[in-house]
């Protein structure tokens, strides 16, 4: 199954993709994890990107649809894979569609109220990008990753004046990707709201699963 993780920064997809994988057995393919381990090993590509990331903008397309691309030309993306963050753009989904066909795109519908309370609160891993929240999942040492052990950390783009500018362009570059693909009979609504048990049920009652 080819699925596409839609919504708003902080909407809660790469918490959901980390359930889904369990679920359906796919691999997660994060643009923006793959562009922070790119920043984190200062790779040409992490350099190019990293100011524009932190400010809150989006990388062009062209390097965008290149890297995903490359990334679903892998043998483990045969089969299927959950995509999260990516189309972010009319240009991108076209793309897409001429290298991959797309089962559903999940939308996943929050309020802003919702969206700024859990940016607001994400901490992640440096090491394994697992992430946290300072009410909602909270680690119980602050610093340490329960997981594998790396350092939790703020990330940049979580600071208010990005988180700003993410939510403006989501709604002026992202958001019209929703009636893009309810107009191809693609798109399954997910009520994102509620804690994370409940939004996987939910996501499993919009896939028949
Ligand atoms: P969030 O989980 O908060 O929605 P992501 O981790 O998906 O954020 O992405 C972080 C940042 O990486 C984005 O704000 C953007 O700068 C860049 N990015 C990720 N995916 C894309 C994309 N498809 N097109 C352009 N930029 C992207
Ligand atoms: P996205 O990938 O859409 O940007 P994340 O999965 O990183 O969103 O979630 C954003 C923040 O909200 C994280 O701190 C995460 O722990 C928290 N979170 C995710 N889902 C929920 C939920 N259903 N209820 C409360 N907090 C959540
Ligand atoms: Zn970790």
């Amino acid at each position: 199954m080819k699925l596409i993780f839609l919504g708003p920064p902080g909407a809660g997809k790469g918490t959901l993709a980390a359930k889904a994988v369990d679920i359906l057995k796919l691999p997660h393919i994060s643009t923006g994890a793959i562009f922070r381990s790119a920043i984190a090993a200062q790779s040409t590509l992490g350099l190019k990107v990293k100011a524009v990331i932190d400010a809150g903008k989006l990388v062009d397309d062209a390097a965008t649809i290149e890297l995903v691309k490359e990334r679903l030309a892998q043998a483990d993306a045969q089969a299927g894979y959950i995509l999260d963050g990516f189309p972010r753009t009319i240009p991108q989904a076209e793309a897409l569609s001429a290298f991959s066909s797309v089962d559903k795109v999940v939308n996943f519908d929050i309020p802003d109220s919702s969206v700024l309370e859990r940016l607001g609160g994400r901490r992640v891993c440096r090491k394994c990008g697992a992430n946290y929240h300072i009410v909602f999942n909270k680690p119980k040492n602050e610093k340490v990753c329960p997981a594998c052990g790396g350092e939790i950390y703020t990330r940049d783009d979580d600071r208010e004046e990005a988180v700003q500018k993410r939510l403006e362009v989501y709604r002026a570059q992202t958001a019209p990707l929703i009636d893009y693909y309810r107009k191809k009979g693609l798109l399954v609504d997910v009520d994102a709201r509620p804690l994370v048990d409940e939004v996987v049920g939910n996501f499993k009652k919009a896939l028949g699963l």
